[in-house]
């Protein structure tokens, strides 16, 4: 009898974080690795945001939470909801988690069965395959390229159902393509959505601040998909607080109740610190980090302006997260400084060899012909770490 169950032997690592700690590892080695694997951002979290978190101390929040969150940040996410995406909410529709990850793990959860198909626009981000998975679930792949910036045309999502579809699961802005659905996409979508009332939506908006096209579009906007979507988010990306560890949703009661349920069996309420600093960064404007992403556009128009000088790095242009995902399938076949590279993976571990640049392999997203590039770095370490690349590939 094996010591570990089979649920565990069958999930994969996650890649982003596998290859962060092993850019970590060589760095510990002394290598200068130049990190561009994870996608959090390199900015600090922002002094009003830590300063409500330091009053929270002083002001002895040290209980549990209630399981599904304080009041006051139901209050500031129904604000938000309603603020930022038009969204009406009321309490118990909302529960804030440990991490946008827990709140995508609760859903897989309490929504699969044996069986159920979940729909994954291709490219996707890496944890959702596991966590359907991990829950009895299948994953749906609908592959996407870059002729359609990366996104499911409503023909593929129609040829994509069937009578076990429970679920399609997406995020927008993409991670990892950057690629934004527009209102007009979504609504596409959405037409086809109409005539399968059962299936639920989990629409994952987590990098909807990071979006250099303007308009946010929400699918529960549409009165229609209202009932039936969940509205995943966080505050680890916009606010840069990866490790302050909340995440939340809003979608219908049931769905909520029986998170709420869920987690009041593994982690209970999130924690109390990060969730009294979140209501202060909720309440505030969005305003206060646009300068994080005015720069994140920045870099992302060196990096693509920098790829192009390389050859075989195919890209669309991506209007939002901190992520490209350029298709490098030029190089498959090739043999270059004695390896041979056969798919992205062995791409993405030639250049953390020899151009010491973490990248990572677009196989853990669905699509072993691309790597991602997280550009949450300094303009500094993009340059140098492009022409490393560049080098490492002449
Ligand atoms: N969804 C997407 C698309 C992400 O990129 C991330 C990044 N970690 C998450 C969810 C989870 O975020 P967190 O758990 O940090 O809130
Ligand atoms: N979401 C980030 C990424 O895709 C953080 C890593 C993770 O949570 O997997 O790199």
């Amino acid at each position: 009898m094996n010591l570990l169950s089979d649920r565990i032997l069958n999930m994969s690592t996650s890649a982003t974080l596998a290859m962060a700690a092993k850019a970590r590892e060589l760095k510990a080695e002394g290598k200068d690795i130049i990190g561009l694997s994870l996608g959090e951002p390199d900015f600090n979290t922002p002094d009003y945001i830590k300063d409500a978190a330091i009053q929270a101390i002083n002001d002895n929040y040290s209980a549990y939470t209630p399981v599904d969150g304080y009041v006051e940040l139901k209050d500031a996410i129904i604000t938000k909801f309603k603020r930022d995406n038009d969204l009406d909410y009321v309490h118990s529709q909302i529960v804030v988690s440990t991490g946008a990850k827990q709140s995508l793990a609760n859903l897989a959860a309490v929504l699969l069965n044996q069986g159920d198909e979940v729909i994954l626009p291709c490219p996707y981000w890496v944890s959702y395959a596991d966590l359907v998975k991990l829950n009895d679930g299948v994953p749906v792949e609908v592959p996407t390229t870059i002729a359609t910036d990366f996104k499911m045309t409503p023909e593929q999502l129609d040829a994509a159902i069937t009578p076990k579809t429970k679920m399609l699961w997406y995020s927008s802005p993409c991670n990892p393509s950057g690629s934004v659905y527009s209102k007009e996409e979504l609504r596409a979508l959405a037409d086809v959505l109409v005539k399968h009332p059962n299936i639920i939506v989990v629409s994952d908006e987590i990098y909807e601040h990071i979006n250099f096209s303007g308009e946010h579009a929400s699918m529960a906007q549409f009165e229609d998909m209202y009932d039936r979507t969940v509205t995943v988010n966080g505050v680890s990306k916009a606010f840069a607080m990866t490790g302050w560890r909340i995440g939340y949703i809003g979608g219908p009661e049931k769905i909520a109740r029986a998170c709420n349920k869920m987690q009041g069996q593994i982690t209970s309420g999130a924690n109390c610190i990060a969730q009294r600093a979140v209501i202060t960064a909720l309440n505030e404007s969005p305003s206060k980090v646009q300068f994080m992403i005015d720069e994140f556009k920045i870099r992302r128009d060196l990096v693509l302006d920098l790829l192009k000088d390389i050859e075989g790095f195919k890209t669309n242009i991506p209007e939002g997260a901190f992520y490209v995902f350029p298709n490098v399938s030029y190089y498959f076949g090739k043999t270059l400084r004695g390896t041979t590279i056969n798919n992205a993976s062995d791409f993405s571990l030639y250049l953390l060899e020899e151009a010491l640049v973490a990248t990572v392999d677009g196989g853990a997203f669905g699509n072993p012909e691309c790597i991602r590039i997280s550009y949450a770095a300094s303009q500094e370490q993009i340059i140098e770490a492009i022409k490393r690349i560049k080098a490492a590939l002449s």
